[in-house]
């Protein structure tokens, strides 16, 4: 294994490193010196000239395989209502030949933006003879035309939700040559991000492409492989535990949590929340009983659970169910928070894995939909004084896998050139992107690293700038375990 020395670097200040340029060794996948001055004899050198060095970044939570195929599909993602994605679709369709029969997939569009609800019809006015299936962007709905459900050999008029939508999602495909294609772009988009590690929660087929991308030689990020309880059976058969290294992976690839779906989410309109009268509306997935016993399956056979509640319902229940089955892991989303359940939280030390660029695509949902508790929605503030743990993610494909734009959207809630949503809730740029690390620079660390141009944190005149100066980091390098991947 190679050992490189990083000449003159300045460590982007997370816990207040000095700024003076160092040397820093990498060797045998971790970081081996940091000094001045660093004898450079059996290393390759790097001169960085005083550019900044951090630990690399980590997506908490992605769907890798559907982020590559969203580079293969229509893009329906900021349409306002049915017919302005069917004007896309009929646009797309104008350059398909005729016998072309391949699945016309599109992606990206929200319920709740959409002025009313659709039907097949209109898909079908468009589409000829094209099966057309468009996914909304937050993965919970879908819309297909007549002769896409034909294919699929489902009926129904209008969009198909949740449980049968998660049936039928897996099955629309890809044409897998473009698919390949697709994912080995994605990756070489993550490491230009510096991006070193993912977690991954697969759908169906729980070793995803990882294993057969390793197999091939591809360079790979650290990917946390979680799996859905439709292939829990199989994993434990394989007798894999969380943090478990997965064949073949080179060490990079790992077993990871269970994912439990517990709720819908807001914009498909059915997320499990409560209202001002204290009723409960919206889509549970499990009874409790039924939570605990998943928890508990996974936990007595050394799985850590990823649990998805997006309302704050929803999240009470799903904090019930830990409090049961004495389970460890994570809660995903919690889009909105009862603050009563905060010491909850705390006392189970489960961190809140959550995904700040939501807030950008969900903050009009929200003020329509969750009108008086828009407070208590993303308080990622109040969370963090509480002393609860961040971790951020993307929620890839339903926001880009971007961690900078998660960054972003944490420390000024919302885009730029926006007013910050409840301003209240902010966070600094340095606990944006402690959330968004594993590791630190230092000695015996593992030598995840990236060069940037720019000290990403350097303080700006107020939040929406901080936040443009995230989105403007431009990284240079990124080793994943002392390799260059970038
Ligand atoms: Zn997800």
């Amino acid at each position: 294994m190679t050992t490189t020395l990083l000449r003159s670097v300045r460590r982007v200040p997370l816990d207040g490193e000095p700024a003076e340029p160092v040397d820093v060794v990498l060797a045998d996948g971790r970081i081996a010196a940091i000094g001045v001055g660093l004898d450079p004899s059996g290393a390759a050198v790097e001169q960085c000239d005083g550019r900044w060095l951090a630990p690399g970044l980590w997506d908490e939570h992605t769907h890798f395989e559907q982020w590559a195929q969203t580079a293969l599909r229509v893009d329906t993602a900021g349409t306002t209502d049915p017919a302005e994605a069917c004007r896309r679709v009929a646009e797309h369709i104008a350059t398909l030949t005729r016998s072309d029969d391949s699945v016309v997939v599109g992606f990206g569009h929200r319920m709740s933006s959409w002025s009313r609800m659709p039907v097949t019809a209109e898909l079908d006015a468009v589409s000829g003879a094209h099966p057309v299936v468009l996914m909304a962007g937050d993965a919970h709905s879908g819309w297909l035309n007549t002769a896409a459900q034909r294919a699929y050999g489902v009926s129904f008029d209008g969009i198909c939700t949740e449980a049968d939508w998660f049936a039928l999602m897996p099955r629309v495909g890809d044409d897998p040559h473009q698919l390949a294609q697709a994912r080995l772009r994605r990756i070489r988009e993550l490491f230009a991000l510096g991006v070193v590690g993912l977690v991954d929660l697969v759908m169906d087929d729980h070793l995803g492409p990882w294993q057969r991308l390793a197999a091939e030689g591809v360079m790979l990020p650290r990917v946390d492989v979680g799996v859905f309880p439709s292939t829990l059976d199989e994993v434990i058969a394989a007798g894999l535990r969380t943090g478990d290294p997965l064949p073949g992976g080179d060490g990079l690839l790992r077993m990871g949590s269970l994912k439990i779906i517990a709720d819908g989410s807001l914009s498909s309109l059915t997320a499990g929340v409560r209202d001002t009268h204290g009723d409960v509306h919206g889509h549970f997935a499990y009874t409790l009983a039924e939570l605990v016993s998943l928890q508990t399956r996974a936990r007595s056979h050394g799985l850590t659970v990823a649990t998805h509640a997006i309302g704050d319902a929803c999240l009470s229940q799903v904090l019930d169910a830990y409090e049961a089955s004495r389970a460890t892991g994570t809660i995903e989303h919690a889009q909105l928070v009862d603050r009563s359940d905060i010491p909850r939280i705390l006392r189970h030390g489960l961190p809140l894995s959550v995904q700040p660029w939501h807030l950008v695509d969900d903050w009009r949902a929200m003020d329509e939909l969750w009108a008086d508790r828009c407070a208590d929605a993303f308080p990622f503030r109040s969370l963090l004084d509480a002393g609860v743990t961040l971790r951020l993610g993307s929620d890839a494909p339903v926001a880009p896998l971007d961690p900078w734009r998660a960054m972003a959207a944490a420390v000024h809630r919302n885009t730029p050139d926006l007013a910050s949503w409840h301003p209240e809730e902010r966070i600094t740029g340095a606990e944006a992107f402690r959330a968004s690390v594993r590791t630190r620079v230092a000695v015996g660390q593992p030598a995840d690293v990236i060069l940037l141009d720019a000290n990403p944190l350097e303080p700006e005149s107020d939040s929406a700038a901080n936040a443009q100066h995230l989105l403007d980091a431009k990284v240079s390098g990124t080793y994943v375990a002392g390799a260059p991947r970038l």
